[in-house]
Formats: structure tokens, C-alpha cells, sequence
């Protein structure tokens, strides 16, 4: 990570010979708690901007084209998401969709680091609006009460928690640092004890086509070791390295059908929940691979 002048730079080993810049206008939070560096700020584009560990998490311009996708694709491919799980997503984007759905009657939210909450509550009020009062006593939420609130591992919590997850959401930040163990197969078979039986799992998958399709290949051959559907979709997040980020889907049941919504919006949606960016023609062109892409991923 640097700042030069008054520009933020996410620069990286694992993304080579580039970097992608924003703009700071105000620098509102820079501090390191005891899982990462953490820093937040205005930046004159694209909202206020929140970063952990030099990588880019949200912004408030861009976020929800990589909420919404990560979210309705897994919750779009169940017929009734009734309990749901997010590991990661302290910035609070991914709750705002679930609760989009009429069907859920839970969800809980696993994060590790209590001050990426408190600083999304301040800072990204737009994302972390249903965490709000996630210190009271059952961790309810004050704005929705079927939001519950753990400060934990996600995957010490997994071990705890099995056969009960409609759909998991692994909103987690790259696999470096607290999100190191986040991406291997142990973690895949915790995820998949979780679900019920016809469950579904999104995860951010922290690669992308442009950069190590070795690791998208062999993360999609790790999944495959354990669930009988894995799909790889994508969405477009200007702010994610290479503006495009990876998604990998997964079911318990062999006989789901990810890459098709298996219903309609207009049934699932609570009042009136709309999207900006996900809508069920895109559910299913997410996707559809780039050939050079094709030798590497198997949809
Ligand atoms: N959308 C972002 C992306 O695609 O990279 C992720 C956003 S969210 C802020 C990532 C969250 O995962 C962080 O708040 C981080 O603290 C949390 N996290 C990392 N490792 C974790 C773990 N082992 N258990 C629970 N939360 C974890």
C-alpha cells in the first residue's frame, strides 16, 4: 500500500508490474488493530473508501456491484434461503441484500475484527446500516432484528455450526493475514457441513482472469473435492484489482442449478427491495467464460 501525495495506491506482488489509484481527499481512520492495517477515506470519486491491509475492501461508489452479485447469485439459486450465513463482511454490504429477501428469517454475521464494524457503522453507513446495535446482548440488530452479530473466527465458528446454513456468504478479505485459511479445503469441508441439504455457498474467490489463473484453476479443483457443483461467475467492481473479480459458487446437491436464477425477483423480494447492478439476464451471463479463460475453469 502507499500514499504518494494525495493519492492511495493498492500496489502488491500479487498483481505485478500494476497498481490502482484513488484519489484521497481526506484520510478519516489510519491504524492497525490486532488482525491488520486498517485505513479509511474520503476520496474525491468514489465516496469514502475502506482498506485492510493495502487491499482495497469497498467503496461507497462501486461496493454494491460486488454486494448484490456475491449475494443473489447464491440466494436467487435456492428455492426458500431461510437461514443465512455471512463469514467476513464487517463493512455490512452483504446483510443489506440478504435482507432484501422475504424468505430469510436469520442471519448471522461471523467477523473477526470489531473495529472494521465500528468503523463501517461511522464511515460506510450505507453498507453497515443493519449492524447498527450489534453490541446489545444477543447481538440483535436496533434496524432488523433478524441480524445477529458474532465477533469471531469464521472458522472456528463453522466448526461449531453444522447443518443449519441455507446459504453461506464468504465475504473475506484475500487469503493473507486473518483470511489465510479461508481458501483451503478444510475450510471448504467446514463451509459444506454447515449447509442443509439443498444449501449454497458464494465465495469471493480473491483472484481474477487477468492475474493467477493457476489459482483460480486449482481453488475451483479444491472446491470440486468437495462439492458436487462449482461454478466460477464474475462481476465488474472498478475498484477490485483489474476492475473484474472472480466468484465461486457451490452446492450440496448435485442437482442445483447455479448458473440460472431459480425464480423471480419480483416473488423473493421484501416491499420493495431493488438492485443497481444484479438482475436475473446477468445472473446467468456471469457466467459465461472469456475462451482464454476456458482452458483454465470449468463451468
Ligand atoms: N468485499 C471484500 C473483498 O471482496 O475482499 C471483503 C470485505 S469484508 C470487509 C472482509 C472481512 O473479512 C474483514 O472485515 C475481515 O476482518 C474479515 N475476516 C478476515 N478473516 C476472517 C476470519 N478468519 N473470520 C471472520 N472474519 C474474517
Amino acid at each position: 500500500m502507499a500514499i504518494r501525495g494525495d493519492w492511495f495506491y493498492e500496489e502488491s506482488e500479487s498483481w505485478p508490474g500494476q497498481a490502482f489509484g484513488i484519489r484521497i481527499k481526506k484520510i478519516l481512520y489510519e491504524g492497525k488493530t490486532m488482525f491488520q492495517e486498517v485505513l479509511v477515506f474520503e476520496s474525491t470519486d468514489y465516496g469514502n473508501v475502506l482498506v485492510l491491509d493495502g487491499v482495497v475492501q469497498a467503496t461507497e461508489r462501486d461496493e454494491f456491484a460486488y454486494q448484490e452479485m456475491i449475494t443473489h447469485l447464491a440466494m436467487m439459486s435456492h428455492q426458500n434461503p431461510q437461514k443465512v450465513l455471512v463469514v467476513g463482511g464487517g463493512d455490512g454490504g452483504c446483510v443489506r441484500e440478504v435482507l432484501k429477501h422475504k424468505s430469510v428469517q436469520r442471519v448471522d454475521l461471523v467477523e473477526i475484527d470489531r473495529t472494521v464494524i465500528d468503523l463501517s457503522l461511522k464511515y460506510l453507513p450505507e453498507m453497515s446500516k443493519y449492524l447498527n446495535g450489534y453490541e446489545s446482548e444477543n447481538q440483535e440488530s436496533k434496524n432488523d432484528p433478524r441480524v445477529h452479530v458474532h465477533i469471531c473466527d469464521g472458522f472456528k465458528y463453522l466448526a461449531e455450526h453444522t447443518d443449519q446454513y441455507d446459504i453461506i456468504i464468504s465475504d473475506t478479505s484475500d487469503p493473507d493475514g486473518p483470511a489465510e485459511q479461508l481458501f483451503g479445503k478444510n475450510y471448504f469441508q467446514l463451509l459444506n457441513q454447515a449447509l442443509t441439504s439443498q444449501g449454497v455457498i458464494a465465495m469471493q474467490a480473491s483472484e481474477n482472469i487477468w492475474l493467477r489463473l493457476d489459482i483460480l484453476k486449482s481453488l475451483q479443483e479444491t472446491c470440486s473435492e468437495v462439492f458436487p457443483v462449482v461454478n466460477y461467475a464474475s462481476t465488474c467492481v472498478p475498484t477490485y484489482t483489474s476492475g473484474q473479480l472472480g466468484l465461486l459458487l457451490c452446492a450440496k446437491d448435485k442437482n442445483t442449478n447455479l448458473k440460472q436464477p431459480q425464480k423471480s425477483w419480483e416473488d423473493v423480494k421484501l416491499n420493495n427491495a431493488s438492485n443497481k447492478y444484479y438482475n436475473e439476464k446477468i445472473h446467468a451471463s456471469s457466467f459465461v467464460l472469456p475462451t482464454f479463460v476456458k482452458r483454465f475453469i470449468s463451468n
